[in-house]
């Protein structure tokens, strides 16, 4: 009996779930299938729409292109011929200058097209097109609408919204009241009231535009002829496009109404001036944001305050006037990245500086990103060498590893930078050096230097130079980083070269001050240890999950007097994973690169070491500082005791064979093969001077007469006895031949 309830009431609960899954089931299948008629009724009436649109009238494809391309090649043909006649300039400049001027060309070109378009959308069939338009777009608009935050705090403050509506013509009295009517409630339901204002302008060409605050909901021709302007500045035009396709292309783009509503925000230049500019509105703005000013100048949100938004100007300030429009953008500030930045010289906004004509890059990288996580990475684990002995032997740095070049002015610390650059030829390591408020002549120097050593071809140089901006020499290390984080996410290995952080905390501290932010330390933001960290963070070697990559740092910061305990260097000293001091004393003694072995340190590069330098050099670092000292103490004693002596003549030849020119990088096996010599004794009857003449040799006579023992250094490995005992026998048949040759001349 009970197994017969048990079955009727199994039964019932199955009806009963049935009767609700059935419900939710229908409904659900139900609203997916209204949806998907919904999208289908669209795109049929977008296709209705374009369907609808007549040809290009033969007139407009014949003519007036015509016209505009023959105005074109007039400008190039002259200014070819100014460029030939008058500058009379080498081919491979005279050639660049053509590539210059050709984009000049192309701005002209493309303020034609726009203005002839402009003039085409006035006349008919296209403008009574665009005025039946009107109540479509109104409808786009109403769709649309919205009150943001920003508005709904300006509304709590003031009581009222400014919601206008312009058109080009005078509307139809039921469109006005009807978006009024929208407005309306739309304010109501949050307990507002808009103050409505209904305007013509014939600027606008066709369409509407409203406005609710800051925003703008745009369908005009003049808007969409603007974006359609700037997609074309944006991007190459290829060769099989004239100025007809073109032309077409864009009465196209201008009367679809597929691209719908252009929805930005407007704000207004409250003052400017130094770079700095104060503005009103954009109450949703972000930090780091692009605005653009009426005048076409771009800049970036870098201060939000509750009643105005503090911004840097990139370019020129002199026509930003207080009272200008600002538009948003709608993203962050990014730069141009990719292989097509290598070899040339670029100002932070990815502008060609060395007149080879514009740069097409097709990817861009936020300015400011988040640096790659703790378990994106991977420890340092592989060699980057400078092809400096002092360094490589006694500082090593490793792939992903931040290291410091810190000392005085004029202490070889640009020399150091560029030296690791012009050794990483063939090594497939992208290099970035970013100038930062030098002379334009020094970057000028440091690129014929890097073209002249074939070091340019994997090089990009950022160029912010003292005559730039402050708000350009704030950005450059930031976007030098988003180039590199482009090549390292494609598991690029990349070395990137601050050149200096000193003059960068300068340019910050100028802009901080000029957006009213108080001082701390020497009148530095507070915030500037926080820029330099988040700067350097981003140098990472990542895992081998995430494509293995690497960006290894090498920023530069200049000392007073040789003074590392101001501000700025023990922030960046804290930040890094070790630094290279040069030492001024060194470098008038002659001791260059000067490096200080006191007081560098490489926390991390030991791990990236070879086995075999690591063998060889463990020694050299105790014994070189036991000679610094040595020499300090006995500088003015007279007699000196046989051990100490053989310290110090010991130290000033390790010293001696440490030296190295500019612009000769040692390859890994020769500085290991040089200094084991030096350190065993076999360079002991060798003068400090003679230091350089003597490493020629050994390295020359090792490539000709002992190919075996070479290959063994060029391996890297650790020497077992055995192997010692074999480099031991070419030192020692070396040392012989040096010494018959010499019996010879004698
Ligand atoms: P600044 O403070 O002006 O930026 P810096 O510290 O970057 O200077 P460099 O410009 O690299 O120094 O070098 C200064 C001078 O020292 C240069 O004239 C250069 O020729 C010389 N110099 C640097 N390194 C060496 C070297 N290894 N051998 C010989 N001369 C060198
Ligand atoms: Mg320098």
């Amino acid at each position: 009996m009970e197994f017969f309830y048990q079955i009727i009431n199994f039964l019932i609960l199955l009806a009963l779930i049935w009767l609700i899954g059935r419900k939710m089931i229908v409904s659900i299948f139900a609203d997916r299938r209204a949806r998907i008629n919904r999208e289908l009724d669209e795109t049929e009436q977008i296709e209705q729409a374009e369907l609808s649109l007549p040809e290009v009238p033969t007139v407009f494809s014949e003519e007036i292109p015509q016209s505009i391309l023959h105005e074109v090649e007039e400008i190039h043909t002259h200014a070819e011929k100014a460029a030939a006649n008058l500058l009379r300039q080498t081919d491979g400049e005279l050639h660049d200058m053509r590539r210059e001027m050709l984009s000049g060309v192309r701005d002209a070109f493309l303020k034609k097209l726009s203005a002839r378009i402009g003039e085409l959308l006035r006349t008919e069939p296209y403008a009574s097109m665009l005025r039946e338009k009107e109540a479509e777009f109104a409808d786009m608009i109403i769709d649309r609408m919205e009150v943001t935050p920003g508005d709904m705090a300006y509304l709590r403050r003031a009581g009222v919204l400014y919601v206008t509506l312009t058109s080009a013509y005078e509307l139809p009295q039921e469109i006005v009241d009807k978006i009024g009517r929208h407005a309306t409630e739309m304010l109501a339901k949050i307990g507002g009231t808009p103050s409505y204002w209904v305007k013509v302008d014939p600027n606008l060409i066709g369409g509407l535009r409203f406005r609710v605050g800051d925003t703008v909901y745009d369908c005009t021709a003049e808007d969409r002829l603007y974006e359609l302007c700037r997609a074309l500045e944006r991007r190459e035009i290829s060769g099989d496009e004239d100025a007809e396709t073109l032309v077409a292309d864009m009465l196209e783009g201008i009367m679809s109404t597929k691209h719908g509503v252009n929805e930005y925000q407007l704000g207004r230049v409250i003052s400017v001036s130094d770079g700095i500019c104060w503005l009103d509105g954009l109450s949703d703005i972000m930090y780091g944001e692009v605005v653009e000013f009426e005048c076409g100048e771009r800049g970036m949100v870098l201060d939000i305050e509750p009643d105005r938004i503090g911004c840097v100007i990139y370019g020129k300030f002199e026509h930003i006037e207080s009272g200008s429009r600002v538009r948003r953008v709608g993203r962050i500030a990014s730069v141009p990245c990719g292989d097509e930045l290598l070899g040339r010289v670029i100002n932070p906004m990815g502008h060609a500086l060395d007149g080879k004509g514009r740069i097409w890059s097709k990817e861009r990288r936020p300015i400011e990103c988040k640096s790659p996580s703790i378990p994106d990475r991977a420890a340092v684990f592989r060699p980057l060498h400078t092809g400096i002995k002092a360094i490589d032997a006694l500082v090593p740095i490793g792939r992903g590893q931040r290291e410091l070049i810190i000392g005085d002015r004029q202490s070889g610390k640009t020399s150091v930078a560029i030296d690791a650059i012009i050794n990483q030829k063939g090594k497939n390591t992208v290099c970035i050096y970013v100038a930062i408020g030098q002379k334009d002549t020094t970057v000028a120097d440091i690129r014929e230097k890097l073209t002249k050593y074939g070091a340019m071809e994997y090089t990009t140089i950022v160029c912010a130079p003292a005559s730039a901006s402050a708000s350009f020499q704030y950005i450059a290390p930031f976007a030098g980083t988003a180039m590199a984080e482009y090549f390292m996410y494609q598991g690029r290995d990349v070395l990137i070269v601050y050149d200096d952080l000193s003059k960068h905390a300068v340019a910050y501290r100028e802009l901080s001050l000029l957006l009213h932010r108080p001082s701390g330390r020497e009148a530095y933001p507070g915030d500037v240890f926080y820029l330099h960290s988040r700067l350097l963070e981003r140098a990472a070697q990542l895992s081998p999950e995430n494509g293995g990559g690497s960006i290894t740092a090498l920023p530069i910061i200049e000392t007073q007097a040789g003074d590392i305990s101001a501000y700025i260097p023990t922030n960046v000293i804290s930040i890094t994973d070790g630094q290279i001091f040069l030492d001024s004393d060194l470098f008038n003694e002659g001791q260059r690169p000067a490096v200080n072995v006191g007081l560098s340190v490489s926390r991390v590069g030991s791990a990236a070491q070879t086995k075999l330098m690591k063998q060889v050099s463990s020694r050299l670092r105790m014994e070189l500082a036991q000679y610094r000292e040595l020499v300090g103490f006995t500088q003015f004693g007279s007699d000196l005791d046989s051990a100490t002596k053989r310290v110090l003549d010991a130290g000033e030849r390790m010293m001696s064979a440490l030296r190295q020119s500019r612009y000769a990088p040692l390859p890994d096996w020769k500085q290991v093969l040089l200094i084991y010599a030096v350190a065993e004794g076999y360079a002991a009857s060798v003068s400090p001077a003679d230091m350089e003449a003597f490493a020629e040799e050994m390295y020359s006579y090792f490539e000709g007469m002992q190919p075996a023992v070479t290959e063994m250094l060029r391996t890297g490995k650790k020497m077992s006895d055995d192997d010692k005992k074999l480099l031991n026998e070419a030192l020692a048949s070396f040392g012989a031949s040096r010494t018959a040759a010499d019996n010879e001349v004698a």
